[in-house]
């Protein structure tokens, strides 16, 4: 994304558009999957407690979320447009690889408000493992 169209959104999120802010918000829009906090470390050369505290003020104002946490790391990944400032709003699965470990957000239709019947729901959080089509085994091969 482009750095202005960056700066817009954040900005309309109400989060002053810091550079170390900007850089998350790159880095979690160049990839397609989650980012575990090891790799956004990696990538933006932060120290820990920036990287922490520009990750909290981003999760806050609904921007990113925890996709999924393991034993060994926390794994982000951007928000779509309807989460904000009065939470998270998420109707999809998180998706972790069982073979290289990658997580993922995968929409499903099969979480709707009608899923619950006659329970509100706020937010979803639902879990789901399994192999990715990076690592999936052809079947020929599992013989
Ligand atoms: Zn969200
Ligand atoms: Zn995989
Ligand atoms: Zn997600």
């Amino acid at each position: 994304m482009a750095k202005k169209k960056l700066i817009l959104k954040l900005q309309n999120a109400g989060v002053k558009p810091t550079a170390h802010r900007l850089q998350v918000m790159d880095v979690l829009e160049s990839f397609e999957w989650a980012l575990s906090l090891k790799q956004l470390s990696s990538s933006t050369q932060m120290d820990r407690i920036t990287l922490y505290r520009t990750l909290r003020t981003l999760e806050t104002h609904g921007l990113i979320h925890l996709a999924r946490e393991t034993t060994h790391d926390k794994f982000y990944a951007l928000c779509k447009d309807h989460c904000g400032t009065t939470g998270h709003k998420h109707a999809h699965v998180h998706f972790e690889c069982l073979s290289c470990h990658s997580v993922r957000c995968v929409e499903s239709s099969v979480i709707t408000e009608q899923s619950l019947p006659g329970l509100k729901v706020a937010e979803w959080n639902v879990q789901a493992s399994g192999w990715c089509p990076d690592c999936v085994q052809p079947e020929a091969a599992s013989v």
